[in-house]
Parts: C-alpha cells; structure tokens; sequence
C-alpha cells in the first residue's frame, strides 16, 4: 500500500498536557509520545498557526480583541450623545446583545460579550477573527488545511466541529455518528479538556473522569478504523497545557492603589495581559511606572515578541503590552470576572506546563520538538500532496 493511500485519522484535544495521558491508557499506549511546543497566545494563535502552517507574526491573529476603529462593529455608538453618562453593567450587555444580532461574524466566539471596557472605547475595538475555522478565507492570504484539502479535491469528514451556541455538541454528542466511508481525512475535534481544566484543573476529579472517556471514545473510532481500513496513519495532538492559578491581581485596583485610574486609558484584558494605547507619551510614562510596581509580570519587549514569533500589528494587539507570570491571572478582564477559573494557559511556551501533546502510530525520524506549525504539513505529507513552500512548519513524520 503506498503511503498516500493510507488514510490518516487525526484528533485534536482542546488543551491536554502531557500529565493528562495519565488517565489515558489507550493514548498512552501508543508507540510515540512527545510533548508539542505551544505559541504565546490562546486559542485564536493556536488555532490559525495549526491550520496554515505559519505562525502568528505571519498570519496575524494574536489575541482576540484589537484595537480596529476602521471595522469596529460599535462604531455606531460613537452617534450617541453623553455616553459616558449612561454607561453601566446593564447598558454594556444591551449594547452587546443589540450590535451582535446584526452583525455578520461567523467565527467560533462570534462577537464576544464586554464587560469591563468604559463604553466611550467601544467604537474602537473589533474582534481579530471574523470567520470559523473551515470557512474560505479563515485567514486571507494564508489557506487552511481545510482549504487546501478542497482545493486538491481530498475528501474529508470532521466530527465534533460545533459552531457554540445551544444543542448537541461536544465529543459525546458525535461519539456514535456513522462514517458511511472512511476518508483520506477524518478530524475528531475535542474540546472538553480546555472547559474543564480551567474550571477544576487538569489534576481535578472531574476533568480525570472525563479524560478516561475520552480515551475510550476515541478508543473505539480507532478500532472502528482497524476493522474497516486495515492501515490507517492516526495523529493526536493539543494546542496547549494548563497551569492551576496561584495568584490574581485586579488591574483596576492596581492602578488605584497608584492614585491613577485605568479606565483612563483605553485598554483590553485577557487572563494574563493588559494591553494599553496612549494618546500621549506622559500617559505612556504613567502606565508604565504603575506597573514597575507589580512583581508578577513584565512589558513584553520586541526581542521577546521576535523570538516568540508574534507581533503587536502596529498598535492593533496594543501599544504596550503587560504579560503576568505563569500562574498568575487578572480576575477582571475585558470578558469579565474569572471567579471559575482555577487553571489558565497562554504563557511563556518555555513554561513546561504550557506543552501540548503529541501523539501517533507513525514513526517519528528526528527528536525534534513538534510545533503547532509542522501540524497542516505533517498531514499534507501524509495525505501524499505536496508540502506548500513558505511554511514556517514542517513535516515530522517518517
Ligand atoms: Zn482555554
């Protein structure tokens, strides 16, 4: 049988560290296990570095909110007279409930829900990443796996690709769907490890449990393949760790405690960044002093940001941008309050809690370490298609 013939199942769990494997006796059983080399990000790097084969720097999506006055679906507030007067909790979810039933987005995460953002600032944001992972022009001008794989007319099926929202989804909800053929490509997609560790922790109980079904769920699709195709290449893999929280900070009284007021500047949150924009170089100096004053963090320099291969985009990701210790969160971010959250990612990938897995039946010629960017050419390898130049990836398997 000739390698290209060979269809290959692929899997990808939603943050599962190496530990995790643990409660896998099937996926631990496999003959080559690694770690993966994450990205400095969530999920938005991960998930556009996984399916171009390029990293951030290049495809552009870093963090979800940017700064983007020109495309920013709230530009409509900027009409509305004495803003600054009416703004409260209730205000912000009305005015995100109204401007998300009109707009177009059809991303994962849509147009998500600001909590903690003054209004007034509003006008000047947007969402990075407009459009859900399978749909053309996922990232212009960087074709996703899923676009190349229908562009050279390879036949695929994904499973467990929900779209949010309510119904059905999640792994168990696919778990018994039929394959009436099997495919070149069969992507299971797995969500629930990333859910439930940042509510119980990868170690907790609860996210254990649903590991060891998991591995049998995932057991059985592999068993299914054995019978119906004899050989069959299958790669599992996952974008990221997880590293419990030991210590939270809240910025707005950070910046309290310095007699300033963060709500001066306009600036965006997520679990370990704040992300500041100056209409002067003062404020600058300001914002900088108030966080000379917090131990568990640093302003990220542009020799770190090379290295780690993500770029500000000129201001969009932030002018300065603020990045907290592993294992450190702010409990209020531009999405909310964080009270559940007890694990978190997204940290420095040299962290050796923020790896990712990487699993197969294949063998594997070198030891060097996997990278989300060798996954879409790995598997266009595998396929038998050629190998695009201009990756920043490459493919891993013998
Ligand atoms: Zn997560």
């Amino acid at each position: 049988m000739s390698r290209s013939s060979r269809p290959v199942l692929t899997v990808f769990f939603d943050g599962l560290k190496p530990e995790g494997l643990t409660s896998m006796p099937f996926l631990s059983s496999m003959p080559y296990r690694a770690p993966l080399r994450t990205l400095l990000g969530y999920s938005i790097a991960c998930h556009a570095s996984m399916y171009t084969g390029v990293y951030p720097d290049r495809h552009g999506l870093w963090f979800l909110w940017q700064r983007s006055p020109e495309t920013s679906p709230f530009a409509w507030l900027r009409k509305v007279p004495l803003l600054s007067l009416v703004d409260s909790l209730p205000a912000r979810l009305g005015v995100h409930k109204l401007t998300a039933s009109r707009c177009p987005y059809t991303s994962y995460w849509g147009l998500p829900r600001i909590v903690n953002l003054p209004l007034r600032y509003w006008p000047e944001v947007d969402v990075s990443e407009t459009r859900y992972w399978d749909e053309d022009g996922y990232v212009p001008g960087y074709p996703t796996v899923f676009e190349r794989l229908r562009a050279a007319q390879v036949p695929y099926d994904t499973l467990g690709l929900h779209r949010g929202g309510s119904g059905p989804h999640g792994i168990e909800a696919v778990e018994h769907k039929p394959l009436p053929t099997i495919k070149p490509w069969t992507y299971l997609f797995v969500g629930e490890p990333d859910g439930l560790s940042h509510r119980y922790t990868q170690e907790g109980p609860q996210t254990k449990a649903m590991l060891r079904r998991l591995d049998q769920i995932v057991e059985a699709r592999y068993r299914e393949f054995e019978s119906r195709v004899g050989e069959f290449d299958f790669i599992a893999y996952s974008d990221h760790g997880h590293i419990a929280i030991e210590d939270r900070i809240n910025p707005y009284e950070l910046f309290e405690q310095s007699a300033d007021d963060l709500n001066r500047y306009m600036h965006l949150i997520d679990a370990g960044y704040l992300r500041l924009w100056f209409r002067t170089p003062e404020e600058r100096s300001q914002a900088e002093r108030v966080l000379a004053n917090v131990p568990q963090g640093y302003i990220l320099d542009e020799e770190t940001m090379a290295r780690e291969h993500v770029d500000p985009g000129e201001g969009r990701y932030g002018e300065l941008i603020f990045y907290l210790n592993a294992g450190t969160i702010f409990s209020w971010t531009t999405f909310g309050y964080g009270r559940k959250q007890r694990s978190m990612h997204g940290y420095l990938p040299s962290h050796p809690e923020s790896d990712g897995v990487f699993i197969t039946n294949c063998s594997r010629p070198t030891e060097k370490v996997v990278q989300l960017v060798d996954i879409l050419p790995t598997l266009l390898d595998r396929l038998g298609l050629p190998v695009p130049a201009g990756l920043d990836g490459q493919p891993v398997l013998a």
